[in-house]
């Protein structure tokens, strides 16, 4: 099969750190053009808006859409309309409507329609889901405390409406706990703490569980200076089991487990490239579902402004 005419739109921090080099490690893809307002890929044709750049290379057969959630729907709508295939970043839009709606698109055009979830193809995630399928948890903690300072600076997206706040990273974490846990959880109880000054949390506190009620607690904070914390915790009848630095490391009743190399954009790029051939969509909300449950029930807590 010839290599997929892809292009990217949205060029910013993610397109840098993980796109670019999973695209060209994969024979499967021939970059052929960016389309972003303000930046660009060297070497490539780059054009301001998705429009322009469909219309002048109709030969793109497939777009990955990395602009902030926000600005997504329209691209992507753009993008499906034109009988394009389409790779969501995640969160995979600002609302479940919304993407609902692409999925009918894409569906009436028969093109793929792919909302990625780079955390679940951290090495230690299907370890921990095999491990999980055959002992079964009693009980669930996600700590997710990271210093948006550090990893977020000056995103003014991330803070407005529909930027998730928080949860923009802890959307992360539900996309393991979702992969990994063998049964569906639902929301219970949440605290959502709202700088006074912004539009989205900088800290949450979730409570969930199972139709068994097993818990799952989830703490997503954006105030940890010092050491950062992205570690998913389960209890089984037969020992812990332990995902740490965001699903790179696993441990199961203390033993450290060897694991295979990182490669999340990797695999991501695969995967929509096996979707694409397949003639198939892959349309997951359950991270994003839960997030909005958290804003429908959760509890607000107004707390000091922050600045950058
Ligand atoms: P970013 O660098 O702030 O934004 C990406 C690009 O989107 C910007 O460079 C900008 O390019 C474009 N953009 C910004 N505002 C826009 C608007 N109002 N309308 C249209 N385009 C706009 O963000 P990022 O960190 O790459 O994150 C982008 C997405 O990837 C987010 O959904 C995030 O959750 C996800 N992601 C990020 C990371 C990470 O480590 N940063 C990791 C995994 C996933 P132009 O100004 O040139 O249009």
């Amino acid at each position: 099969m010839s290599p997929i005419k892809l292009a990217i739109v949205g060029v910013g921090k993610i397109v840098h750190d993980q796109h670019l080099p999973a695209i060209a490690g994969n024979a499967a893809y021939t970059l052929l053009a960016s389309a972003s307002r303000n930046n660009a890929i060297d070497g490539l044709p780059s054009f301001k808006t998705i429009e322009e750049m469909l219309a002048a290379m109709p030969e793109i057969e497939a777009v990955s859409l990395c602009m902030p959630p926000q600005y997504r729907y329209a691209a992507a709508h753009t993008a499906l309309s034109a009988g394009k295939h389409v790779f969501l970043e995640k969160p995979p839009g600002a609302t479940l409507s919304e993407v609902a709606d692409l999925e009918a698109l894409a569906a009436a055009k028969g093109v793929t329609l792919f909302t990625s979830w780079h955390s679940r193809y951290a090495p230690a995630v299907q370890p921990a889901k095999a491990y999980l399928a055959q002992h079964a948890p009693t009980s669930m903690h996600v700590i997710w405390k990271e210093d948006v300072r550090h990893w977020h600076p000056n995103q003014d997206w991330i803070w407005q409406a529909g930027g998730l706040g928080v949860f923009d990273p802890g959307i992360n974490a539900l996309s393991i706990v979702t992969e990994i846990l063998p049964s569906l959880i639902f929301l219970t109880g949440a605290t959502l703490e709202f700088p006074e000054n912004r539009d989205a949390p900088i800290a949450a506190d979730l409570h969930f569980r199972n139709a068994q009620a097993v818990p799952v607690h989830a703490e997503f904070d954006w105030r940890q200076t010092g050491k950062q914390s992205w570690d998913i915790i389960v209890t089984t009848a037969d020992g812990e089991v332990k995902l740490s630095e965001g699903g790179a490391r696993l441990s199961i009743a203390g033993v450290e487990q060897a694991l295979a190399k990182e490669a999340e954009y990797p695999s991501l790029y695969q995967r929509f490239a096996e979707l694409v051939a397949a003639g198939r969509s892959d349309v997951d909300v359950a991270p994003l579902r839960h997030v909005a449950d958290a804003f429908m029930l959760g509890k607000r807590k107004q707390v000091v402004a922050f600045h950058d």
